[in-house]
């Protein structure tokens, strides 16, 4: 123990106005009042059950509500996703009633849906409105243990990260994984080769989705021998997964066609089909897909995205709490300039993205360069008008 200087932060004596000690170190004051801060800070942000009774607890409809200011569209799956969060809520509330006889399993999410159709928004906002630590992980970077690459466990060491490595926190927490198809077994016979990136993971999962006690690594990454671990209960935690599942149509089809259900019968067009087979996925196709049945078992709400339409994405642009347009216009307010977005530019702007095939994702970058100029220049006139003419995005 060096008493001249402070066991936290390593500053020395003589920069600091006092070093308070104690048993095995010393404080200085700079660490006293960070480390007052963090617990007052955790003191105040206790966390939910949202509430001690289920009459309190907030109702579905409710959760949809909120989502609703977020997200635009894809009700079907605000639906179920404000289902599964409410019952998870009871469920927590029920495994704390002594008496009681049946087990309430939980209920973790797949959402299947092409990239930039608001999967992660989706879990995002739920996250924020449940006031509970919230972390994405990518499934590509994890591996089975002992190959390159990052261990399962390290979704959790990202979760105590979130929850400023307060474990009670983290164990009511939601984790997205993301890209869960791409982890699916790569051949239909398991035995040929080893499948270090795909089966092994999934087996690895497993393990966090059915709720135990997993040593966690607090820094993530690889575990080895000498490290310490954190024990995580993972009973609690809420796993949604998301993924666009490349090619997982022509499997739908295939049973559909299967069982002779006459889709092709009604009259609709190649959009309206398209969207309608996918609608019908199910677990099968998922297994058919490259995702082991223990691992589906644990995933018993698969919901089924849309695609954004135009009118969708002009939505998108207009609509949110925090649409683009809205970010636009504070951003442009701060310089005292007025900026307005005329109807067709919205349109354009939604059409060059439509054509980058970015999804919504690609709306504030085609924004942001239509701007451009307006913005290098601000201040340069007191009000905006932004018309089709300005969008000329290549
Ligand atoms: P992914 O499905 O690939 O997870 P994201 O949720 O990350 O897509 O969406 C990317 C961005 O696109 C979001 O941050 C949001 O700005 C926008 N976005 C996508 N879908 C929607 C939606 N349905 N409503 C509102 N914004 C959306």
């Amino acid at each position: 123990m060096n008493s001249n200087q402070c066991s936290f932060c390593g500053s020395k004596r003589s920069e600091v106005e006092m070093l308070v000690s104690g048993n095995e170190g010393f404080i200085c004051e700079n660490c006293i009042e960070q480390a007052h801060a963090i617990v007052k800070e955790n003191a105040n942000a206790k966390i939910a059950p949202a509430a001690d009774k289920v009459e309190d607890l907030k109702k579905p409809k409710e959760i949809k509500k909120f989502l609703d200011q977020y997200v635009i569209g894809q009700d079907q799956a605000k639906k179920q996703l404000s289902i599964a969060v409410y019952n998870h809520y009871k469920r927590l509330l029920h495994a704390q009633d002594e008496n009681r006889e049946v087990e309430i399993e939980k209920s973790n999410i797949i959402m299947i849906g092409e990239t930039g159709t608001g999967k992660t928004l989706l879990a995002k906002s739920i996250a924020k409105e449940l006031n509970v630590p919230f972390c994405i992980v990518d499934a590509t970077i994890l591996t089975e243990a002992g190959y390159v690459g990052e261990d399962v466990e390290s979704i959790l060491s990202r979760l105590l990260q979130v929850a400023d490595f307060d474990v009670e926190k983290a164990e009511k927490g939601i984790v997205f994984i993301d890209e869960i198809d791409k982890i699916a077994r790569k051949s239909d016979n398991p035995s040929i080769t080893r499948d270090v990136s795909g089966e092994g993971v999934q087996q690895g999962l497993l393990k966090l989705l059915e709720g135990s006690i997993v040593n966690v690594p607090p820094q993530g990454g690889r575990k080895h021998p000498d490290q310490k671990y954190i024990q995580v209960n993972t009973q609690n935690i809420l796993f949604i997964a998301g993924g666009a599942f490349d090619g997982i149509k022509d499997i739908i089809e295939k049973r559909l066609n299967k069982h002779s259900i006459g889709f092709s019968a009604e009259k609709l067009s190649k959009n309206e089909e398209e969207e309608y087979i996918l609608k019908q996925i199910n677990a099968i196709d998922l297994r058919k897909f490259g995702l082991i049945p223990e691992l589906l078992g644990r995933f018993p709400i698969v919901t089924y995205l849309d695609k954004l339409s135009k009118e969708t994405m002009i939505r998108i642009m207009k609509e949110p709490k925090n649409s683009i347009v809205k970010q636009f216009v504070e951003l442009f307010k701060m310089d005292g300039v007025e900026l307005k977005f005329t109807d067709e530019a919205i349109d354009k702007i939604v059409d060059e993205t439509i054509d980058k095939g970015l999804g919504a994702r690609g709306l504030r970058g085609t924004t942001e360069k239509v701007l451009e100029d307006y913005m290098f220049n601000i201040a340069a006139k007191k009000k905006v008008v932004l018309t089709l003419n300005d969008v000329k995005v290549s």
